[in-house]
């Protein structure tokens, strides 16, 4: 069994539609293909529920637009006879869709609750559009199995009951192949409509890989594998052809938007291997996910960044007490269910820093001030202050601990660019060292750093004494 999982600009287009219906018609194996929104329509319903609610009768001509995009593939894509039901059911669906926009414009009101029942039609339609291509293929719901909980003021996937609703969805007797629509959830004590987070369909794919211990997760997106960095920012990024299961999940997690995070966890622990694979270029090779660490390989795998970020400062006498501060930062945080992305004791100003998301700023400083009162109201805290801006830029690689003065050497290089750490922590983790930037640098301190690690030219950048060296790391044991 292999569960596939197409992006949105793999069924955006009549063309990548057609490429998703040779990739699944030539499989010999059983496969379950999960699927996003038509690319870019999540946004787009996003955006017209903004306008409904604010009174702009625009929304109207979005629908018919949204209409008209489905009405187009429907046509193209879909063979007859299947082509007249698969109509009628997208056309039932988007006609509830603008009802609900006209519910919307109505009440000028935008509930998170009904935002969240608005973008679930993008995963309801493709998925009956991508049913009624593939030859012989199965509809399935995914609200019916994925199951949230409401939990922090967001909704978390209750695991074991996702699991065992998988099982029971997909059998013996399913046919294959099964489509259904990523993302989309429901929660499980009043059945109304959730979803995984944006970019979640790839999570679907893997929770569903995961339950039914499937041979091999393949994530089909618009670019040939996992690659060094960004493209976006880094052209000159290559595809990593193989990498760990830690490695993927540290560069996801600090933002590699590739796969959506929590995908990796579920087909880790089942062992699952997960291939990222080109929809647009079905024969290259791609990049193999596994559990093996490959010794004798480059000693660096990738860098990542996460924007939005909030760097914490606490200062004072108290702050040198490392184990203490950080353990109750990090129990008072979690009651809240705040996750720290770095921390870094032992600055150079003495502080006690951690990096945050920035939409939990306002809390985690409510929170951190409250833990810590009696220490400020005795003068052994001294402050405890949010920097917004920040950018956390992550380098990963399961064998870093063999490169020589990583930290220090990055660090020097960011700084021949004028470009400086805030905080940074290379030692917590043996794959992954983490430095903070301010955020409108952050594209320049990546390209520094894939610079010296990853490039065959040094980068050009306008900053002052541009000289930064260019090593190989695999010449540094
Ligand atoms: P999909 O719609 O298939 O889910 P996404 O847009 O979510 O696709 O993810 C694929 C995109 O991720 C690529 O087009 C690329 O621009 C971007 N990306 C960011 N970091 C990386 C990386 N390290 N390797 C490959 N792609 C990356
Ligand atoms: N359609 C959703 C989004 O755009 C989920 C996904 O594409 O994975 O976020
Ligand atoms: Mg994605």
């Amino acid at each position: 069994m292999i569960v596939l999982k197409f992006g949105g600009t793999s069924v955006g287009t009549v063309e990548s539609l057609m490429n998703v219906k040779r990739i699944v018609e030539s499989l010999q194996d059983r496969a379950i293909v999960i699927v996003s929104a038509l690319g870019g329509l999540t946004d787009r319903l996003i955006a017209t529920a903004e306008m409904a609610a604010a009174g702009n009768a625009e929304f109207q001509n979005e629908m018919d637009a949204i209409v008209a995009r489905h009405r187009n593939i429907i046509e193209n894509v879909v063979d007859e006879p299947k082509r007249e039901a698969c109509m009628e059911r997208v056309m039932t669906l988007l006609g509830e869709l603008r009802r609900l926009y006209e519910g919307v414009s109505l009440i000028a009101d935008l509930p998170h609750r009904t935002l969240d029942a608005i973008v679930a039609y993008g995963e309801k339609c493709s998925s009956v559009i991508v049913a009624a291509m593939i030859k012989d293929a199965s509809l399935h719901y995914s609200p019916d199995y994925i199951k949230t909980e409401r939990r922090f003021r967001k909704n978390i996937t209750d695991a074991a009951l996702t699991n065992e609703l998988i099982c029971r969805e997909f059998t013996e007797d399913t046919q294959y192949p099964a489509v259904a629509g990523g993302f989309i959830s429901s929660d499980r004590d009043n059945g109304e409509i959730t979803n995984l987070g944006r970019g979640g369909s790839d999570y679907t794919a893997a929770l569903i890989a995961a339950a039914l211990n499937a041979d091999e997760l393949q994530i089909w997106t618009d670019v040939d594998g996992f690659m060094t960095s960004d493209p976006r920012i880094i052209p000159d990024a290559h595809i990593i052809p193989q990498m760990s299961f830690v490695e993927s999940m540290e560069l996801c997690s600090f933002g590699a938007k590739v796969v959506y995070p929590p995908t990796i966890y579920p087909v880790f622990h089942k062992n699952i291997p997960i291939k990222i694979l080109n929809t647009f270029n079905p024969t290259a090779p791609g990049t193999l996910i596994t559990d093996t660490r490959m010794e004798g390989s480059a000693l660096l795998r990738g860098l990542s960044s996460l924007k939005a970020t909030t760097l914490i400062r606490i200062a004072g006498e108290a702050a040198q007490n490392i184990p203490m501060i950080s353990s109750r930062t990090f129990n008072a945080l979690a009651r809240k269910g705040v996750s720290v992305t770095l921390v870094a004791g032992d600055n150079a100003d003495g502080t006690f820093a951690l990096a945050i998301s920035s939409g939990d700023a306002e809390i985690a400083l409510n929170v951190l001030n409250a833990e810590f009162s009696p220490e400020i109201i005795k003068g052994t805290i001294a402050s405890v202050e949010a920097t917004p801006g920040m950018a956390v830029i992550a380098v990963v690689g399961e064998q870093m601990q063999r490169i020589r003065q990583l930290g220090t050497r990055i660090i020097s290089a960011l700084a021949a660019h004028g470009i400086e750490v805030e905080a940074s922590n290379d030692a917590s983790s043996k794959t992954t060292a983490t430095f903070v930037v301010r955020e409108d640098l952050s594209a320049d301190a990546l390209r520094v750093i894939h610079s010296l690690f990853f490039s065959e030219a040094p980068v050009q950048i306008d900053a002052p004494n541009a000289d930064a060296a260019h090593s190989d790391p695999r010449d540094s044991e």
